[in-house]
């Protein structure tokens, strides 16, 4: 078998509301898919969400490494040898872990396709039938954090994820609004995006401490693994990387440093499913906890992502696998069965071969951009 063509969909999907995070606000969400077939008519789609304030890149720059890079190396080569796969890829280009990833995806795709598995057959079973998600809540007004809150506890939640870190006192408040209404029961965690600073994190944090939260996601600068380290050991608040773990190497200085308990493994970030399966392992030999986080994907990525959360042991607190639910339309054929859909917090995973969802390319050309 080999790979024939490598097909690129730069999209743009309106989502349902403004979200917003520390870094940016989020109104219109870019994704890269990608289209792998072979030469024995098999083919397979990867999907990463794309946002530049974070990656460093571009949707437009993303798709041409696809099409002049990565398509020449891989034209070929069966899409099985993933590792080669990744060596290609990796010769012809210093990090871009978005495009990588969207390409790893589509090889896994087609593999289970071939195999007739899902994919968490292929790299450790079902550990579990069902992922444990979060819901999470942007940066908004006390009133409509605690009311989406109160929603999402009732429809099953069991951990509602808040971004902060844009302002320390009002994420305090906000905070102290959204425990007082929810009860002492579901779970809390925290992400700042990078927002604070490590003196700032830590006084947060301890003004925190007694609303029972379950975790803080990158408090600091993504490149400031010291600072991290000085939030892990200065509050009794868990430290959760996320934007800090983008290669192996990142993440072994964060477990030097013992600068966090948890790691947020993304699949665009760390490039793929091949190496997030690695990422999570090296993470397990360290004794440390992962959650698979979200770049707002459609229904392609949170697939391959609900697939290496339901394989891998250590990915056992809620992951963020939500994103297909924001968007305005999914490009994901409703097939009649529980595929992605979301049920008193736990998401389902799919269970037809491959990534398991069917792909509407007509919704693709429609915000082709
Ligand atoms: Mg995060």
């Amino acid at each position: 078998m080999k790979i024939t063509s490598i097909k690129t969909f730069p999209v743009g999907i309106p989502l349902k509301f403004n979200y917003r995070i520390s870094l940016t606000d989020i109104v219109f969400k870019k994704h890269l898919v990608v289209k792998m077939e072979t030469d024995e008519g098999v083919f397979g789609y990867g999907e990463v969400g794309v946002l530049p304030t974070e990656i460093g890149g571009t949707l437009e720059s993303l798709a041409s490494a696809v099409d002049y890079y990565f398509l020449p190396v891989l034209k070929g080569i069966n899409p099985f040898d993933i590792e080669d796969i990744h060596e290609r890829m990796n010769k012809s280009i210093y990090g871009f872990h978005f495009a990588k990833a969207a390409i790893d995806i589509a090889c896994y795709d087609i593999m289970g396709k071939v195999l007739n598995l899902p994919v968490h057959k292929l790299i450790g079973g079902a550990y579990r039938e069902k992922v444990p998600v979060t819901w999470c809540l942007g940066i908004e007004s006390i009133e409509q954090n605690v009311s989406e809150a109160v929603q999402a506890v009732g429809d099953g939640y069991r951990a509602i994820k808040v971004k902060v870190g844009q302002d320390a006192d009002y994420d305090v408040e906000r905070i102290k609004a959204i425990r007082e209404a929810i009860g002492s029961k579901p779970k809390i965690r925290i992400d700042a995006n990078q927002g604070y600073n490590p003196k700032e994190a830590i006084k947060t944090l301890k003004r925190m401490e007694k609303l029972d939260i379950q975790c803080v996601e990158q408090p600091v600068n993504k490149l400031d693994i010291k600072g991290l380290a000085e939030v892990q050991q200065g509050t009794s608040i868990p430290v959760m990387t996320d934007e800090a773990v983008y290669s192996y190497k990142d993440l072994i200085r964060v477990i030097e440093l013992n600068a966090a308990s948890i790691i947020n493994i993304k699949l665009a970030r760390v490039g793929g499913i091949m190496r997030a399966k690695k990422i999570a392992h090296i993470a397990e030999a360290a004794g440390l906890s992962c959650v698979l986080g979200c770049m707002l994907e459609i229904g392609i990525g949170i697939a391959a992502a609900a697939h290496v959360a339901a394989s891998t042991p250590n990915v056992d607190l809620e992951s963020d696998l939500i994103g297909h639910l924001y968007h305005k339309e999914d490009v994901i054929e409703d097939s009649g069965v529980k595929m992605l859909n979301i049920e008193e917090g736990d998401l389902y995973l799919p269970q037809e071969p491959g990534l398991g969802v069917s792909v509407k390319e007509g919704i693709l050309e429609k915000y082709r951009i």
